[in-house]
């Protein structure tokens, strides 16, 4: 099913506002008083944010490359961030404001100017804050160990690139991928889903040979950007921004930032960095342990290079509801409407009886394509405009209505969301239609 583009730019306050009226993302503990820079998945948010794992994993898939999964632990011990460096680097500069105590990421502001929020100008010396949330392992006080909570899914891979190469048929070069939660405790958590403190990566470390990095890293920005496509997003709204050269870590001769167009601006939604091999170096020197490889060929051991691409979920989520956002003038009334490739839609398609009296006969049909492995909804409440109008703010691609006539010519009426156009579809090449046209599979 083609979807025709949003040219809407949401507000953000808009957003937030439908995805807890619709049921994707409600602040986490709000009965509470809610806790900053955390959200929970609504019953839609839910589907969405699984559908982007899916096609993630789709999209590594598509690649013919060899690519092993892992799910790592959350926990890590001291040894390991200290050798990944993020004990000692993984800061960012905080600044108070004397006066009124408010707090800021001391490089989101302007020192020489007042406090945005009560207008003095006495700030206190800028700290470094790490960003790592600790937590104790072990019962009793005196014997417990500080532990971390990881701030990124990659380290889980490197430490076990051995296991996983030792255990597994892979070979040089191959991939390891990992979804999964990253904390990080952030100065100032902000944008929505944009900065959380809890959050999911999507990250995938490809390990190869020095003199093929490079290439590999050309390629896989490639990969990445057709994956923005094959999802639905907007391509004007997508550029590949290449770091600078002092912007680059030490160890990184090539990172580039794919930046998506924000409603707040020009903002990096997935990094892609040629890391050397500075990260499995990093681990030999710290556990003592050998992590290089044995070339067969050169009949010596070498540490591979790595090539990242790293994405947050819920950014992407963010991302795909901004771009998808329309809002349309429909004789005198605003329809809201979310233009969501139907890959990533939550619900497939509405099953929705006209009247009272097609309860019976429209349920069947919709459990038995229920019965096809996909989101499907049933809905009888309320008009049939108003039904369509539920569907069409939460992205479903298209909604079926079993009418006066269906009994009569054993078809229902497939309405687009996109155009709004209804054709009638016989209900046995309902299954067929669904698949082909509304999955497009
Ligand atoms: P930023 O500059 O936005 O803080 P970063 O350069 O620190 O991001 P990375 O460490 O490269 O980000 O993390 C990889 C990806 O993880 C980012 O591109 C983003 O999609 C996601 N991500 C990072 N931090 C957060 C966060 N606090 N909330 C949501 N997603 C995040």
């Amino acid at each position: 099913m083609q979807s025709s583009v949003a040219t809407t730019r949401v507000s953000l306050d808009k957003l937030v506002s439908l995805c807890k009226r619709r049921g994707f993302v409600y602040p986490s503990a709000e009965i509470y008083g809610g806790i900053n820079g955390i959200y929970d998945m609504g019953p839609l948010g839910t589907l969405l944010k699984q559908n982007i794992r899916d096609a993630w994993k789709k999209s590594l898939a598509n690649t013919n490359f060899d690519i092993v999964f892992l799910e790592g632990a959350l926990i890590g011990p001291h040894a390991m961030w200290e050798a990944s460096g993020h004990i000692e680097n993984f800061h960012d500069p905080m600044v108070d404001c004397l006066v009124c105590k408010h707090r800021f990421r001391a490089d989101d502001i302007d020192m020489a100017k007042a406090c945005s929020h009560c207008g003095n100008k006495q700030w206190t010396e800028v700290r470094q804050f790490n960003l790592m949330f600790t937590t104790q392992l072990g019962a009793a006080s005196h014997q417990s160990t500080t532990a971390y909570l990881r701030p990124e899914t990659a380290q889980a891979i490197f430490i076990n690139f051995k296991n996983v190469l030792t255990s597994s048929r892979v070979k040089i070069p191959f991939g390891i991928a990992q979804m999964g939660k990253s904390f990080r405790n952030e100065i100032t958590p902000k944008q929505f889903l944009f900065r959380m403190r809890e959050f999911e990566q999507m990250e995938i470390e490809w390990f190869c040979k020095e003199e093929t990095a490079l290439a590999f890293f050309e390629q896989w920005l490639q990969f990445r950007r057709e994956f923005y496509r094959t999802i639905g997003i907007q391509d004007a709204r997508i550029r590949v921004r290449p770091h600078d050269k002092d912007e680059l870590s030490h160890y990184s001769s090539a990172t580039s930032d794919m930046e998506y167009e924000f409603p707040f601006g020009w903002k990096e939604l997935e990094g892609v960095a040629y890391r050397g091999n500075f990260d499995l170096t990093q681990h030999m020197k710290f556990s003592g342990k050998d992590l290089s490889v044995y070339d067969d060929a050169t009949k010596q051991a070498y540490v591979p290079h790595v090539v990242e691409c790293s994405v947050g979920i819920e950014r992407l989520f963010l991302m795909a509801l901004c771009d998808a956002y329309c809002e349309e003038e429909i004789e005198g009334e605003t329809r809201i409407v979310l233009k969501l490739s139907p890959k990533l839609a939550p619900i497939k398609a509405a099953f929705l009886p006209l009247t009272k009296e097609q309860v019976v006969p429209m349920e069947k049909i919709y459990q038995q394509c229920k019965a096809l492995g996909y989101e499907l909804d049933f809905d009888v409440s309320g008009s049939i405009g108003k039904r369509y109008r539920r569907n069409d703010e939460i992205g479903t691609p298209v909604c079926f209505t079993y009418d006066f006539e269906s009994s009569v010519d054993g078809a229902v009426t497939a309405r687009n969301r996109d155009t709004m156009q209804q054709e009638r579809i016989a209900i046995d090449k309902l299954e067929e239609y669904l698949r082909r046209v509304v999955i497009g599979k």
